[in-house]
C-alpha cells in the first residue's frame, strides 16, 4: 500500500518532498494510463503519491515587459483561451487531447512526462521557454532544452517540483503549429512541427523550426536557424531543398504502434518544406 497525500499549498508540498521522494500527480492524464497493468484495469501505483493539483499558487498567467509567466499547474484548457498566452502555444494546445482531458491536464504534466511526442514541448522549445523548479531551499530556472535530457528524462530532482514556465515575449511575423496524428485531436502525434519567422524590410531576421516525435527529444538546431537568418525570403525559398537536407541527418525517428521511421522521416521533411513554401515577404 502506498502513501497518498493531497497537499493544499506549495510550501506543504515542498516539505513533503524534502522528507522523501513522491510520484507527483497533477492532472493524472499520463500517470493514470502509465500505471495500469492492462488497459481498462484499475491503476496500481508503486510509489507514494503527492496529489498537487490543488496548489492554487501554481495556477496563473502573468507577464512583465520581458516574459510571460505560466503557473505550472494551470490547466491546458485555461491556457488555450488565456489572452496573455502566446498565440502559438494556444494553437498548439487546441490540437492536444479533448476538452475533457485538457480541463484536468496541466502544462507541467506535459513537461514532466518528457515524451518525444509531447505537443506543447515542441512549441516551448521554439519559444525559448525555461522551466522554474523549486525545492524547500532552492529555486532553479533551466532552459527547457536543457531540462529535458531524454525520453521521459528530466533534470528534476526528487525534492523538487516544476512551479512555473517562463516564455520570453516575442512577436513574430508568422507562427505555425502542425500535428500529424491518427485524428485531428485526442491523438498522440506521429510527427509535430512548430515554425516561426520574422521579416523586416524583406529580410528574415528570425527563423525557427522545431520538430516533435522524430528524435529522443524535440529537435531544434539553432546553428542552422542562424545560417538562414539575415537572408531574404526569396533566398530562403530558393534554398528549400538544401534546408531540408541539412535537417535530415538530425531526424531520427523510431518505429512504434503509431507510425514507422520511413513515414515519420518523410512527413518531417514535408513539414519543413511546407513551412518554407508558406513564407511570405509580408
Ligand atoms: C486521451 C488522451 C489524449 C491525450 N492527447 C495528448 C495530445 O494530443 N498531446 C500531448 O502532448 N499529450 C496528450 N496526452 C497526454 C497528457 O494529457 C499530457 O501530457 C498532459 O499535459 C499531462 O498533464 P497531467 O497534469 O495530466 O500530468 P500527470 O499525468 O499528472 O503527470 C505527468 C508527469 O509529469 C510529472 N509532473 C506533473 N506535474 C509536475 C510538476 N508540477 N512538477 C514536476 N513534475 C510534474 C508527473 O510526476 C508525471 O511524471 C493525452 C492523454 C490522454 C489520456
Amino acid at each position: 500500500m502506498v502513501d497518498q497525500i493531497i497537499v493544499k499549498s506549495l510550501e506543504e508540498a515542498l516539505m513533503y518532498l524534502n522528507e522523501k521522494p513522491f510520484l507527483l500527480l497533477a492532472g493524472g492524464t499520463d500517470l493514470m494510463i502509465q500505471n495500469r497493468a492492462v488497459s481498462e484495469t484499475p491503476v496500481d501505483f508503486k510509489k507514494d503519491i503527492l496529489y498537487i493539483s490543488n496548489l492554487s499558487e501554481c495556477k496563473y498567467v502573468k507577464f512583465d515587459n520581458e516574459n510571460v509567466y505560466i503557473g505550472s499547474l494551470t490547466s491546458l484548457e485555461t491556457l488555450s483561451h488565456h489572452e496573455f498566452v502566446p498565440q502559438l502555444l494556444k494553437d498548439t494546445i487546441h490540437e492536444m487531447a479533448s476538452p475533457g482531458i485538457r480541463n484536468v491536464a496541466t502544462i507541467a504534466g506535459n513537461i514532466g512526462n518528457a515524451s518525444p511526442a509531447g505537443d506543447s514541448l515542441v512549441t516551448l522549445y521554439l519559444l525559448d521557454a525555461s522551466v522554474k523548479v523549486e525545492s524547500l531551499h532552492q529555486k532553479r530556472i533551466i532552459p527547457i532544452e536543457n531540462f529535458i535530457t531524454g525520453v521521459r528524462k528530466t533534470l528534476l530532482k526528487d525534492n523538487e517540483l516544476i512551479t512555473e514556465i517562463i516564455i520570453p515575449k516575442k512577436s513574430f511575423s508568422f507562427t505555425s503549429f502542425v500535428k500529424v496524428g491518427g485524428r485531428k485531436a485526442d491523438a498522440i502525434s506521429k510527427v509535430s512541427f512548430a515554425g516561426a519567422y520574422t521579416v523586416e524590410n524583406g529580410i528574415v531576421t528570425d527563423f525557427r523550426i522545431a520538430l516533435g516525435a522524430i528524435y529522443q527529444t524535440v529537435l531544434r538546431r539553432k546553428e542552422l536557424e542562424k545560417e538562414y537568418t539575415g537572408l531574404s525570403v526569396c533566398t530562403i525559398r530558393s534554398k528549400r531543398e538544401e534546408i531540408i537536407s541539412r535537417y535530415t541527418p538530425f531526424i531520427q525517428p523510431i518505429d512504434d504502434q503509431r507510425s514507422n521511421k520511413k513515414y515519420r522521416l518523410q512527413v518531417a521533411k514535408n513539414m519543413i518544406g511546407a513551412f518554407i513554401d508558406s513564407m511570405k515577404l509580408i
